[in-house]
């Protein structure tokens, strides 16, 4: 931003300034050109350089000039020679010095004109000349005589010490403006970014609860407890690459016993209720560090790191019994809810989480044509 209003400072300055130097180079150049038309004769024929004048007709020339000049705000005059003399100036004294190296000068009488703005702290010119106390135009011109021949030069001093306050001008309003901008566009852009990022956020979090949470119980999906259980099975790798003694990761299948039979007469939003108490007591009777999910329709599977196969069937009994001796009280009804349980415990890492709940699954069926309401353990 500071970039910016800089930039917009320094260009209008830069505009402002060319505007200032126009101005002025056209003035100097009328003027210029005016007092040319009249005095030309007199000025390059019959100079004081050449003794061509009396000084009666030096100063009656000079007076004329004077008078001419008052209402224009013109500080110096100079008209040069071919030589680059000076044959004439308001200042008298300095007619007749030769301008030498002065480069504004050699474009002039070469045809060009040209110009430049400067300030009052700036003026450095023949050293007999007085110091200027404004911001001058310096506007350098060819004089042309009736053939179109360059015959000399002049140099004019056009006074801009009074565009000074409206190049400030300019420039204060453009950058007060750019800066008003700025911020306006900065504060819309933060807000605009801030909503948005608030909003992608929102849509990232639902995206991600989506992908790992199923939605009728909150707890992890399928795909979830899949990455959990690799999870699980690499600590265990690393464990037996550290020399360390492998845990069992135990693993509990579980489904709802009969549970068509709830939705049949109940209703689907009392079987989902159903689903959802399930849930609540696989939450309490787990250890804190267990990882659950539901697997689909009523079939739920738990991981238990760190455990033994002994261990791991009871956690199976110990959630059996907390769901049959508790009956589920689903809208003012009670009812008895049993489910059926596969355990199997894995030793070796190395061994497919597909494998592994395969052995589960067919221990839990097991449960299921045994009778139900019980758990059966596979090694
Ligand atoms: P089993 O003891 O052999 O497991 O019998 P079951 O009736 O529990 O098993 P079955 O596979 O015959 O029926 C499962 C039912 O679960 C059928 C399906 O409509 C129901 N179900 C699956 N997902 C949902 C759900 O999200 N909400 C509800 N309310 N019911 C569901
Ligand atoms: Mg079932
Ligand atoms: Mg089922």
């Amino acid at each position: 931003m500071i970039v910016v209003v800089a930039l917009t400072a320094i260009t209008t300055y830069n505009s402002a300034k060319e505007d200032v130097l126009n101005i002025a180079e056209n003035d100097a150049v009328r003027i210029g050109t005016i007092i040319v038309k009249h005095y030309q004769y007199d000025l390059f024929n019959k100079n004081k350089l050449n003794e061509g004048w009396s000084s009666l007709e030096i100063d009656m020339f000079d007076r004329h000039v004077k008078d001419f000049l008052s209402p224009f705000e013109i500080h110096k005059i100079k008209v040069f020679n071919s030589n680059s003399e000076i044959i004439y100036s308001n200042e008298m004294d300095i007619i007749g010095i030769k301008d030498k190296n002065n480069e504004s000068l050699i474009k002039a009488l070469q045809g060009k004109i040209n110009s430049h703005l400067v300030h009052e702290d700036e003026i450095v010119d023949l050293s007999e000349e007085k110091q200027l106390n404004a911001d001058v135009v310096e506007t350098y011109f060819p004089v042309y005589n009736e053939k179109g021949e360059i015959v000399g030069a002049m140099e004019l001093y056009v006074d801009v010490t009074r565009y000074r306050d409206e190049v400030i001008h300019r420039v204060t309003t453009s950058v007060v403006s750019i800066s008003a901008i700025l911020i306006v566009v900065f504060a819309i852009s933060y807000f605009i970014v801030r909503m948005g990022s608030k909003e992608v956020k929102t849509l990232l979090d639902r995206l991600y609860n989506m992908a790992v949470y199923d939605t009728l119980t909150g707890i992890y999906n399928r795909g979830a407890i899949i990455e959990q259980a690799n999870k699980e099975l690499s600590l265990m790798k690393r464990r037996i690459i550290n020399g360390e003694p492998p845990k069992c990761l135990g693993i509990i299948m579980t489904d709802l016993d009969h549970f068509k039979k709830i939705n049949d007469t109940y209703g689907h939003q009392a079987g989902d209720k159903v689903l959802c108490e399930f849930t609540e007591r696989i939450r309490q009777s787990l250890r804190e560090y267990d990882i659950y999910g539901r697997w689909g329709g009523e079939e739920f599977v738990i991981l238990l790191p760190e455990t033994d196969h002994r261990k791991a069937a009871a956690a199976a009994e110990r959630l059996r019994k907390i769901i049959m001796e508790e009956p589920f009280s689903i809208n003012g009804t009670s009812l008895n809810i049993t489910a059926s349980f596969g355990v199997t415990c894995c030793y070796d890492p190395y061994e497919s989480f597909d494998t592994l709940l395969a052995k589960a699954d067919e221990a839990m069926y097991k449960a299921k044509e045994s009778g139900r309401n019980r758990v059966v353990s596979k090694q």
